[in-house]
């Protein structure tokens, strides 16, 4: 189970790891961004030290998240497995203070919410335009659904094929 808060006692050396489950409905911001439909997202986070003592979250998330292709207006699965490493600071100032190298985390108050965190990371993974990946994913649009499709047309065929895969 992931804590609603990190205090300045899970971050240790060695580090310590948290693994949980987080609703994607449980994150307004990135629900705002994804087409309707349930979502789950798996986490670890290792909270841990850095040598001048700055606190670090390495961190990995995974997710499948409801999105709507804009070529087609299907909605589609967007795969998100990404692993991020970040340091927590607690002001703007300080996060322009780091090395270039590091990527900050601001937590102003100095409590780290993992949400936040995981949420974060899922927003900079979502793609600038939602599109399947693979332009054949892309269902015909809806007047064209409409025709009545002859049995040997590769469109029928087509058609079958996406059905097909729909239940893997
Ligand atoms: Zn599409």
């Amino acid at each position: 189970m992931l804590p609603g808060t990190l205090g300045p006692q899970d971050f240790s050396v060695p580090t310590r790891t948290l693994r949980g489950r987080i609703a994607v409905a449980a994150m307004e911001r990135l629900t705002d961004l994804l087409a309707e439909g349930e979502a789950t997202v798996e986490t670890a986070l290792e909270c841990g030290l850095d040598g001048e003592g700055r606190r670090t979250i390495a961190g990995r998330v995974q997710a499948r998240l409801p999105m709507r292709c804009h070529r087609c207006l299907q909605v589609y699965d967007h795969v998100v497995d990404s692993s991020f490493h970040v340091v927590v600071v607690e002001s703007g100032a300080e996060a322009e203070a780091l090395p270039d190298e590091l990527e900050p985390f601001i937590s102003e108050g100095g409590a780290v919410s993992p949400h936040a965190v995981v949420e974060e990371e899922l927003l900079l993974s979502l793609p600038v335009v939602a599109l399947h990946d693979d332009r054949n994913a892309c269902l015909p649009p809806a007047h064209a659904a409409g025709m009545t499709p002859e049995r040997t047309s590769p469109f029928a065929a087509l058609q079958g094929r996406l059905g097909g895969r729909e239940e893997d």
